[in-house]
C-alpha cells in the first residue's frame, strides 16, 4: 500500500491551451449545481482528503484530453434541457488547475448565454484565478474544516487559501454555496460547525451552505490503486448526527441543504 505523492500543477505539462485534461463527464447531473448540467470532472488534484471518492483524479498526468470546442459544441446540444437554471459546471479533481483554459471556455460559453459553475476546493488565489471568478456565476466552495490543524490531517494542506477565496469572492459581490463533508470524529465537532458559522454568518454572497454526509462508497477505488484508505473504521453520520450539524449551521446560513 502507498500513499500518492504530492505533485506541482507545473506536472500538468499541458502545453496546448484548447485542450483540457479531464477524469470523465457527466451529461444529465442534478447534485453539482443548480438545475440539469453538463459536469465536467476535470484532472487532477493537489488536496488528498481521506475520503475522497474520486482518488483516480489525483494524478495530475492521468485522465484523457477533450478540446474546449468539442465540450462547447455538447454544453450547446445540451442547452434545451437547461431550464431557467442547468448549465456548466466544472468539478474534479481541482478545476483551478485548469484556470487559464477555464477563463477561455467559460467566455465562450457565457457569451452563448450558458450559466456557469466552479466546484471547487479553493487552493489558490491568484489573479487568474480572480478572472476566472468574474466568468463564474456560481461558486460552490468545498471548505473541509474551518480548524487549519485539523484541515491539514484531513487533506495534508492548510484551509488558508480556501478561506482567502471566500473572501475575494464575497468581495466580488457573485453567488456562492458552501460544501461540507460531514465525517463523524473528523469534521463534525460541535464547537467547529460553530466557529464555521461565527466565520461565514456576515458573507452576503452565500446562498446556502450543503452537507455532504460521508460516504464509503470510493473505498474500492482507494483499494484498486493500491493507496491506503485513511478512515477505516469510520462509518457514516446517523440521521441524528446530521439533524445536530444542520441545527447548527441553521443559526448562521438562511439555507442549510443535506445532499
Ligand atoms: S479536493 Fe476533492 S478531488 Fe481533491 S482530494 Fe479532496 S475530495 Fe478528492
Amino acid at each position: 500500500m502507498s500513499t500518492f505523492p504530492q505533485q506541482d500543477s507545473s506536472d500538468l505539462n499541458d502545453k496546448d491551451p484548447e485542450q483540457l485534461r479531464i477524469h470523465s463527464i457527466e451529461t444529465f447531473g442534478t447534485h453539482d449545481g443548480p438545475g440539469i448540467r453538463f459536469i465536467v470532472f476535470v484532472q487532477g488534484c493537489q488536496f488528498r482528503c481521506l475520503y475522497c471518492h474520486n482518488p483516480d483524479t489525483f494524478d495530475v498526468k492521468g485522465g484523457k484530453f477533450i478540446s474546449l470546442e468539442e465540450i462547447e459544441n455538447r454544453v450547446l446540444r445540451q442547452k434545451p434541457y437547461f431550464g431557467d437554471e442547468g448549465g456548466i459546471t466544472i468539478s474534479g479533481g481541482e478545476p483551478l488547475l485548469h484556470r487559464k483554459k477555464l477563463i477561455t471556455l467559460f467566455k465562450r460559453l457565457k457569451e452563448k448565454g450558458i450559466n456557469t459553475c466552479l466546484d471547487s476546493n479553493g487552493r489558490l488565489v491568484n489573479k487568474e484565478v480572480e478572472e476566472l471568478l468574474e466568468y463564474t456565476d456560481l461558486l460552490m466552495l468545498d471548505v473541509k474544516h474551518i480548524n487549519d490543524e485539523w484541515h491539514h490531517k484531513l487533506t495534508t494542506v492548510s484551509n488558508s487559501a480556501t478561506l482567502k477565496l471566500a473572501d475575494l469572492r464575497e468581495k466580488q459581490g457573485k453567488k456562492m454555496w458552501l460544501r461540507y463533508v460531514l465525517v463523524p470524529g473528523w469534521s463534525d465537532q460541535e464547537e467547529y460547525l460553530h466557529e464555521l458559522g461565527q466565520h461565514f454568518k456576515d458573507f452576503k454572497t452565500i446562498e446556502k451552505i450543503e452537507i455532504q454526509p460521508y460516504h464509503k462508497l470510493g473505498v474500492h477505488k482507494w483499494e484498486a490503486l493500491n493507496m491506503q484508505y485513511g478512515l477505516e473504521g469510520v462509518n457514516p453520520p446517523t440521521a441524528e448526527e446530521i439533524e445536530k450539524a444542520k441545527n447548527i449551521f441553521s443559526q448562521y446560513f438562511k439555507e442549510v441543504h443535506v445532499n
